[in-house]
């Protein structure tokens, strides 16, 4: 099976043309044609009059969409999020679990392993918690915090697998836990933490090289005592998730992180709960009473922030009004860095051989169409 995308501008990282065609044979990219190549045969041809070709998003953080939430543990739930993550241009995620108990956990996870994989493809899990400070719980449940736990992540492991953790280094035994991670061939990331530098060092030195939602619910930058945020900013080969809905993080800190860090480690998110791509209103998220409003969701007792209803499509847009970077720089934000933050081998770009997961695009970022494996999964109109 071959599919052409005719005449579209291509954005990849370090990579852009105007006016080119991409061809796909089944599922991976065959061809990049500039403009004036005569163009091949295909079965399928795409006509793209000039919207932007991205290569598909990986959104590694996400608790839900469509008022569905993967701890919900119904494989429904799973089917929608999944279906519906394609509007955003996303090709591939991480289904993210909150803080919760072991049984709602193994119910998350069995309703993931049983997603019929029409839509987005979700080749592990994101644990975030339950191992987390309860003093940075956020918008997690305080009730299911507990302290790292290796067996755990064992079990629910062999349910489906775990390709991220988040938790709190600076808990007890949170740099053997790291070592056991990598062994597993998971990748832990620090979150929920008021980890002091040394401690954040110390995981560091065993292997810890990601940031959960850098900036939020952990210790700040201050000149004496850098904290996680100042670990992300000082180790530029630390991977740093950022929720970039500019009201996680301002505009300035966006920049700010893209100019410390540059673009090779960065990696966009969007936290999002069930209320992404719903109506504003009330919604629960992991037990507790959630108010989106303005755009921005805030538990319903405090107004703390509570995820995001963030697009991974927004999310890009904003980092390019943000920082002035090219789309096809800041496009490896929301693509590539995941990727090799994950060790996914030939993703996120579009390059001959690589997978045939595209999304394209037009200048107000909205997604036409969507691709995953050379198969469109998801038109406008
Ligand atoms: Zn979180």
């Amino acid at each position: 099976m071959r599919t052409l995308i005719r005449d579209c501008n291509i954005a990849s990282p370090g990579f852009e043309v105007k006016h080119g065609s991409i061809l796909f044979k089944d599922k991976i990219i065959y061809s990049i044609l500039t403009p004036g190549e005569s163009l091949p045969d295909a079965d399928i041809t795409v006509q793209a009059d000039g919207l932007t070709a991205i290569p598909g998003l990986i959104d590694i953080h996400c608790h839900g969409r469509n008022n569905c939430d993967f701890t919900d543990g119904k494989v429904e739930g799973v089917n929608t999020i999944g279906i519906n993550k394609l509007k955003e241009g996303v090709t591939m995620m991480l289904p993210t679990t909150l803080t919760q108990s072991e049984e709602a956990l193994e119910a998350a996870f069995d309703s993931i392993a049983h997603y019929n994989g029409k839509g987005v493809k979700m080749p592990g899990i994101h644990l975030e918690g339950p191992f987390i400070n309860p003093s940075e719980v956020g918008a997690q449940n305080p009730a299911f915090v507990r302290m790292p736990d290796i067996k755990l992540v064992e079990r629910l492991n062999q349910i489906y697998p775990i390709h991220k953790v988040s938790f709190a280094p600076e808990l007890p035994g949170g740099d053997t836990f790291v070592t056991d991670l990598l062994a597993m061939g998971i990748v832990p990331s620090a979150a929920h933490s008021s980890a002091k530098y040394s401690e954040f060092f110390r995981c560091y030195a065993k292997g810890l090289r990601n940031l959960t939602h850098f900036c939020n619910q952990m210790t700040p930058l201050h000149h004496r005592e850098i904290g996680l945020v100042g670990a992300g900013l000082l180790h530029t080969n630390v991977f740093a998730e950022m929720i970039c809905d500019l009201m996680h993080n301002g505009a300035n800190m966006i920049k700010l992180a893209f100019k410390v860090k540059g673009t090779d480690h960065m990696i966009l998110i969007t936290d999002a709960m069930r209320a992404a791509g719903m109506p504003e209103g009330e919604y629960d998220l992991g037990g507790l009473a959630v108010m989106v409003a303005a755009g921005a969701a805030r538990l319903k007792e405090n107004a703390a922030l509570a995820g995001s209803v963030l697009r991974m499509n927004v999310a890009l847009k904003n980092v390019v009004e943000s920082t002035g970077l090219p789309l096809s720089e800041a496009v490896r934000a929301g693509a590539l860095n995941p990727a090799h933050s994950l060790s996914y081998p030939n993703v996120g770009r579009i390059e001959t051989g690589f997978t045939a997961d595209v999304a394209l695009i037009d200048d107000n970022y909205i997604v036409h169409n969507t691709f995953v494996d050379g198969e469109m999964r998801y038109s406008l109109d």
